[in-house]
């Protein structure tokens, strides 16, 4: 099958894999033209085409949630990801800390980015015509509990800050 681009580097099944999905048997499917389409092709071009021309080849370890998904996997059932609107991403070289501290000086107009436990990074969006909120937070494991932090931290600093 043909691989759907969303921008220069960026592909729909990127988005769209899971083996949480595949093991629930949920349907991942992203028509063309679709909200949800819309919205990862505006994720890819806005937020992400500019860091992977900046920092290299980014893995994408979770994009589009159906709610059947997120809810699988214990998300927020407000969350980004339902609408495609956020990805969690890696970059192979860079910190996850490095990749947050890349998208906080970039200028790109993100809703939200998340240094997520210093294994990766949350990155969302709104849709056209909305205001993004340029939020940065960190989160952090502390006491067994998930503390968020305003600002890009280290996990260290993080747990310094929360503890
Ligand atoms: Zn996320």
């Amino acid at each position: 099958m043909k691989r759907q681009p969303l921008s220069r580097n960026f592909y729909l099944d990127e988005f769209t894999r899971s083996q949480t999905a595949a093991r629930h048997g949920i349907d991942m499917t992203v028509a063309p033209g679709s909200e949800v389409y819309r919205n990862l092709k505006l994720l890819a071009e806005l937020a992400l085409q500019p860091a992977r021309d900046a920092l290299g080849p980014i893995f994408i370890s979770s994009g589009y949630r159906p709610v059947a998904l997120n809810r699988a996997i214990g998300g927020s059932s407000t969350s980004a990801h339902v609408h495609g609107l956020a990805a969690d991403i890696a970059v192979s070289g860079h910190s996850p800390l490095e990749v947050a501290r890349w998208f906080e000086a970039s200028g790109i107009a993100f809703d939200q980015v998340i240094h997520e436990f210093g294994q990766w990074v949350h990155v969302g969006i709104v849709p056209e015509g909305q205001v993004p909120r340029q939020q940065l937070l960190t989160a952090a494991r502390v006491k067994g509990r998930t503390a968020y932090l305003y600002g890009i931290h280290s996990m260290a600093e993080a747990i310094r800050r929360a503890g």
